[in-house]
């Protein structure tokens, strides 16, 4: 048999997404329960900000209930987002499901951007802005946060953006670093006219949100998820608040069954359960303060950051965070690694249940005094 000569498939394909960063894909449980030796359930998984008491009661049982996954699931997510209009107060026509709220970001910038139009990004921040930017051919307007406390730079902001500006990104609170954004701060931008997507995918651990504002301002998207307090980042939904205009749009542009049938179902029941959204929303927030309080006794050795989220940054003042990251892996503790601009020698660490805090402290003792 002969094979046929492949032609140059990298001439052929898009140059700009040749220079994107190689994909890192991150290590499945089970794999990396195999790796280390250490049973899946005795690994304290704390660098992807999952809820660590998992889904909801309700959500799981729906997903047991349901008989029809072999039929294709309501393009409209109709039920799910009748569900969201009693929860928010906001009119389903207004509200738009995604898979993740990755998608739903990714759909506004398949929306707006066209080569050559550009993005605001508050650097250091949540990745997939600047991503899916480059993706789309934006250029992308770092605007660097205020190095103290990572605040944003409004004045810089404002200065940054011209005609060409199609969609200014604020994560609120915001990640890595855990702080949220003014009101103020918000108006300001829109103000601008500018289309402002606020992503408040943490919010419910701030005890705040702009979802008020959408009924103000016409140019505010505000997005969310159901993967991080609902406990349902494996079954990929999120959800966003658009102006009419932009919803009748994405209708047109998204993937006909963008959301799973158990991904509708899960999302819905667990917004029934309002007391268990209630107490997690409590205990993930008491644990980040017992948490903050525990991480003060490094302080010669890095600084931990006040948050407003269920996780925690900390940025080295002795020592290499990666080492930190590596020796906690090894027994089983997992963090969030950063060595790039602004985020210098870094690791975050997710809120866990406080029996997992305990054994985070103690390893991190071990390491940084016994090494
Ligand atoms: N926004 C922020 C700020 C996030 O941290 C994440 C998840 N890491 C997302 C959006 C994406 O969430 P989802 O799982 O809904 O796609």
């Amino acid at each position: 048999m002969t094979i046929q000569k492949s032609p140059d498939m990298e001439a052929m394909m898009r140059p700009e997404l040749l220079k994107l960063e190689e994909y890192t894909p991150v290590e499945p449980l089970d794999r990396l329960s195999k790796r280390l030796g250490i049973p899946v359930e005795q690994i304290v998984k704390l660098d992807a900000n999952e809820n660590p008491y998992g889904s909801s009661p309700a959500a799981l049982e729906a997903l047991k209930r349901q008989q029809y996954y072999h039929i294709y699931p309501d393009p409209s997510s109709l039920n799910l987002r009748e569900e969201l209009e009693k929860y928010t107060g906001i009119n389903k026509e207004r509200i738009f499901v995604g898979s993740g709220s990755d998608e739903l970001l990714e759909l506004l910038t398949r929306l707006f951007i066209v080569p050559g139009d550009n993005i605001l990004n508050f650097v250091p921040t949540f990745g997939m802005y600047s991503f899916l930017g480059e993706l789309y051919r934006a250029q992308i307007r770092k605007v660097p946060r205020h190095a103290n406390d990572y605040s944003i730079d409004v004045k810089a902001g404002l200065a940054a953006i011209d005609e060409r500006t199609k969609l200014i990104f604020v994560c609120t609170p915001n990640n890595p670093t855990g702080n949220s954004a003014p009101e103020s701060v918000v108006r300001a931008l829109l103000d601008t006219g500018k289309i402002v997507v606020v992503d408040e995918a943490y919010h419910d651990f701030a005890g705040h949100s702009f979802i008020k504002l959408t009924n103000i301002y016409e140019n505010l998207v505000v997005l969310r998820t159901f993967s991080k307090l609902s406990g349902l980042a494996g079954l990929r939904v999120g959800y966003g608040i658009v102006p009419e205009a932009i919803a009748r749009q994405l209708w047109k542009i998204k993937q006909p069954y963008n959301v799973t049938v158990a991904g509708q179902e899960a999302a819905r029941a667990s917004l029934s359960e309002g007391t268990w959204i209630s107490e997690h929303i409590q205990k993930i927030v008491a644990e980040r303060e017992r948490l903050y309080g525990l991480l003060q006794q490094f302080s010669d050795h890095f600084e931990a950051l006040p948050s407003s989220s269920n996780f925690i940054f900390c940025r080295m003042k002795k020592g290499r965070a990666k080492q930190i990251k590596n020796e906690l892996e090894k027994r089983g503790v997992l963090v969030r690694h950063y060595n790039k601009p602004l985020l210098e020698n870094a690791f975050r660490v997710s809120v866990g249940r406080p029996e997992q805090t305990d054994i985070f402290i103690e390893h991190l003792k071990q390491i940084i005094y016994t090494q």
